[in-house]
């Protein structure tokens, strides 16, 4: 380092320790150093040398933040939203999914639904908001509705049904999969209710369904219960209806698969 430099860096050291710690961004205090050395070195405007500081705040915050988040979350697999063959899944607006890859929906706590038959991309465009609501800044966590089931009867057999439904609360998004494969048992569908109401107005979820509403009675036992849960889940929300064929089955010569729009759960 230069006389010049560290008579500069001895003025501003603490200041920039500050000013960084104020904003939050270590990885900005740490470039600083290095960065500056290299400014002089390479004669950088100032322009460039804050600009590559900043990207280096701006990288790590996606990286790190984001990858956190998605590592968190639980997702059963990475999709992007920018990979959805909108040419495959004809019944699907493109704009209709720009729009709530805006987030809006998380920002106002309203509620996505993806219906339609196996293979049409209802757990892809789950993944695929949900990455964006991590990289977004917002926690996010993904499982079927089997295991989100399991997860709250565990905390009903242990007396903590509400704490962990106010945890919860602190995710402004939960994804629910596959709700309809496996019909609920009448405590499933209980607690099945209580999240659904416990997020009613408060925060979001995403839902994917391969049974219409019409068929949810089957799903939870009980007409009344669907009937109050489909309410409350569709009162603030998008419902999305896929339609077509299982992407999985593309390109491969196999027929009519028979019933599979209908009833996978007896078909897997
Ligand atoms: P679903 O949850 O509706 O049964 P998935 O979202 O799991 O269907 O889709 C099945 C597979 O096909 C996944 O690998 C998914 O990424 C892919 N897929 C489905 N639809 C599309 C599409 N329109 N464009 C690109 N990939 C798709
Ligand atoms: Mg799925």
């Amino acid at each position: 380092m230069t006389g010049k430099a560290a008579t500069a860096s001895r003025d501003v050291t603490g200041e920039l320790a500050f000013l960084t710690r104020a904003l939050k961004a270590p990885t900005l205090r740490d470039a600083v150093p290095r960065l500056a050395e290299r400014a002089r070195a390479e004669s950088w405007t100032h322009e460039e040398f804050l600009a590559a500081c900043l990207q280096r705040e701006v990288s790590a915050r996606e990286s790190h933040g984001g990858e956190g988040r998605i590592r968190a979350a639980r997702f059963p697999a990475r999709k992007a939203l920018e990979d959805f063959d909108y040419d495959y899944q004809r019944s699907l607006r493109r704009e209709a999914i720009a729009h709530l890859g805006t987030l809006d929906f998380v920002t106002a706590r309203e509620n996505v639904v993806f219906l339609g038959p196996p293979g049409t991309g209802k757990t892809m465009l789950s993944i695929g908001l949900g990455i964006r609501a991590c990289q977004a800044g917002h926690r996010v966590l993904f499982a079927t509705a089997a295991e989100w089931v399991a997860r709250l009867a565990d905390a009903h057999h242990d007396g903590r049904l509400q704490p962990e439904l106010l945890r919860l609360a602190r995710y402004p998004l939960l994804v629910i999969d596959e709700v309809g494969y496996i019909p609920f048992e009448p405590e499933a569908a209980n607690l099945f209710f209580q999240l659904v109401s416990a997020r009613y107005e408060r925060a979001s979820l995403i839902v994917t369904s391969n049974k219409p509403f019409g068929r949810w009675g089957e799903v939870f036992g009980d007409d009344v219960v669907a009937a109050a849960m489909i309410d409350r889940l569709v009162h603030h929300a998008e419902v999305i209806s896929l339609k077509g064929d299982s992407y999985r089955l593309k390109n491969r010569d196999l027929g009519r698969i028979p019933a599979a729009s209908h009833d996978p759960g007896e078909n897997p």
